[in-house]
């Protein structure tokens, strides 16, 4: 069964960035009809706050990104410790005592020769003696993956085709710290074993990651610590970049919250972010199966996703335009009804907007002041006034027939005395809306007669 996860260090609130990971393991995984996980990567207890887990679940509901599955790495220590355990039986894991300090020392004086700052093994060199003298100091050691040299590392990567690394060019990963707690590279492994993750669909910024995880996912089922099975597939998006093409200070901080309070539609943040950045066009699509069915990591570019504001904008008032009466209704305005709704529903950008737009069938209006011409027109405009299934067209025919005017003159001050603006939603749905006293009062007000 397809299995993927969504894996938020809950450090701080979902930005645009991660909502995108979370949609598009959301939707590979009820595409192919199987499980999407939840999982809080909070190992680092003291970055991780539970108000921030909260908060994930609820943008996550937000957007309509169900999970079938909630996981937690701090409820998971036992399985790390036991993997910890395997592997260092295995001689995969060796003990190292280097300060920060030194380390960055160490890097400097590499790069300083052109050299990559790639991690000496000094620790592997230390002599059962000055092991013994630093345990005797009292000075805990942090921990190491031991990378294997002798083959380079592939996968044929969803998106990025065939990838290969010299395991001699990365550092042996620092796995667990000195005080006893996990860095993210072992438990996210142990937990995709676990778990039975099929696909691991995430950022470019993780592609060495996966190199590192190959062989951890490697040594561990060859240490026994699980039934060796396939290792998922790997799948990296390029990152989100904002409109100059830049990875964005502003988009890191750009969430639920915010977009919410701007009028955004969760519709609309799924139909940009489910093709952005792919081959297929971005359009206000409210049909999440139908986005869902056409959603393929072939359709990928490995250039950055450019995320524009503006569009996000455009496919709001896009998806507005769509949304029915049931969607809306807890939002709107007491009184407005579905038929406001449509009457309105195509002039918004935002839901919220419709209340504006629903003043004009509630009133009271402020019509502008007429040329005696036009104050004559719509006293005749209050006459012959007759009330049908479509009331506006009745009115303008007749008019037009009366007065020869067409065009603007005709429908212009018409419009401007029913609902005081020169521009708005079509005045076929508005003026049953408005009523029939209603209009006539307007209209010979405006005229000057009432
Ligand atoms: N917690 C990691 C992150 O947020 C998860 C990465 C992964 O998908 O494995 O970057």
């Amino acid at each position: 069964m397809t299995t993927t996860r969504f894996a938020p260090s809950p450090t701080g609130r979902l930005h645009v960035g991660n909502i995108r990971t979370a949609l598009h393991n959301w939707m590979l995984a009820r595409q192919a009809g199987g499980a999407f996980i939840l999982r809080i990567d909070d190992t680092d207890a003291a970055r991780s706050r539970e108000e921030y887990v909260e908060a994930i679940r609820a943008d996550l509901t937000w957007l309509g990104l169900t999970w079938d599955r909630e996981e937690r790495q701090s409820a998971r220590l036992d399985r790390y410790e036991a993997a910890f355990e395997a592997l260092r039986t295995a001689g995969r894991i060796y003990p190292c005592y280097e300060t920060a300090q030194e380390l960055d020392v160490k890097r400097k004086i590499q790069l300083s020769r052109g050299l990559p700052p790639i991690y000496d093994r000094a620790a592997l060199q230390l002599s059962e003696a000055e092991h013994g003298a630093k345990e005797a100091e009292g000075t805990q050691p942090h921990w190491r993956f031991l990378l294997d040299h002798a083959e380079p590392i592939q996968w044929d990567d969803g998106i990025r085709g065939a990838q290969k690394f010299d395991p001699a060019q990365l550092s042996d990963p620092v796995i667990r710290r000195a005080d006893g707690s996990w860095l993210y590279m072992m438990p996210s492994a142990v937990d995709d074993i676990d778990m039975g993750v099929t696909q691991v669909l995430r950022g470019e910024d993780h592609v060495s990651n996966t190199a590192v995880q190959i062989q951890i996912f490697t040594a561990l089922y060859a240490a026994g610590f699980a039934a060796a099975k396939n290792l998922p597939a790997f799948a990296h998006e390029a990152l989100l970049v904002g409109r100059e093409g830049k990875l964005s200070k502003r988009l890191g901080s750009l969430g639920c919250d915010a977009f919410r309070e701007r009028g955004i539609e969760p519709e609309a943040i799924i139909a940009l972010l489910a093709r952005l950045g792919t081959s297929q066009p971005v359009e206000p699509i409210t049909d999440r199966a139908m986005l869902t069915a056409s959603f393929d990591l072939a359709t990928f570019g490995r250039a950055p996703a450019k995320f524009d504001e503006e569009d996000l904008e455009r496919l709001n008032a896009g998806i507005v335009h769509q949304l029915p009466f049931e969607a809306v209704a807890a939002r709107l305005t007491d009184g407005m009804d579905a038929a406001g709704w449509h009457a309105v529903r195509p002039n918004l950008a935002h839901v919220a907007e419709a209340a504006e737009w629903w003043g004009l069938v509630t009133g009271p209006i402020t019509p502008p002041a007429f040329e005696d011409e036009d104050k004559a027109f719509l006293a005749q405009a209050a006459t012959a006034l007759t009330w049908s299934d479509n009331p506006w067209a009745a009115l303008t025919t007749a008019l037009k027939d009366a007065t020869g005017r067409k065009g603007r003159a005709l429908f212009l001050p018409l419009r401007q005395a029913l609902t005081g603006m020169d521009h708005g939603p079509d005045m076929g749905e508005l003026l049953p809306l408005i009523g029939e006293n209603e209009a006539r009062a307007r209209l010979a007000k405006a005229a000057g007669t009432a």
